[in-house]
């Protein structure tokens, strides 16, 4: 499957509630030749009314982060472990996130990359399968080893942490930088 066909599956999914509740599902951004793919948890209010992830404050430290990369969103693979807008900003339910699970699975198999940034405590459990400590973890690197996909997982805080701590953007944007050193 070409990743363009893995996108419009997403768009017209409705395996799972948060259907009801999307402008768009909102597949994922980037390239599908990339070292790095950036996963964050879910799609935010403006990712839904304009179709791409990452939009607003948030998105601004993300660019940021990618800045002190020397990166470009067109570097990186960007997604979520949800593609639909959940009602008033909630988190995600463990159901919802298993529904589009295989979504994230394929990605891996379609995108291969040698590195996953996991952004925020959410999204490093799931992919880890474990509890974690962000504050502890974050800027740490840990091996990622499924039957379909094996690579490096660096853990840091949600971007949008960073638009009430202003004092994560620089947190974020050196673990970010060390994701691309790992490459
Ligand atoms: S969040 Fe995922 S599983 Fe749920 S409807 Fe959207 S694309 Fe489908």
């Amino acid at each position: 499957m070409e990743i363009d066909d893995h996108n419009d599956e997403i768009k017209a999914c409705e395996r799972c509630r948060l259907h009801e509740n999307r402008t768009q599902a909102v597949p994922n951004q980037g390239s599908a030749d990339a070292d790095v793919m950036i996963v964050g948890k879910m799609v935010g209010y403006k990712d839904d009314k304009v179709g791409l992830p990452y939009q607003g404050e948030a998105g601004n430290v993300l660019d940021y982060a990618l800045e002190r990369a020397d990166k470009t969103r067109k570097d990186v693979f960007l997604t979520n472990l949800t593609r639909c807008y959940p009602p008033e900003s909630r988190d995600p339910r463990t159901d919802e996130l298993d529904r589009c699970a295989p979504y994230f699975e394929r990605e891996l198999e379609l995108v291969d990359p040698d590195v996953i940034v996991a952004l925020g405590k959410l999204v490093a459990e799931r992919i880890l399968g474990r509890d974690v400590k962000i504050g502890d973890e974050h800027g740490t690197h840990h091996t990622y080893n499924t039957l379909t996909y094996r690579g490096e997982v660096v853990v840091t805080y949600n971007v949008g942490a960073a638009t009430y701590e202003p004092g994560l953007r620089d947190t974020i944007a050196e673990d970010i930088v060390h994701a691309f050193d790992l490459v």
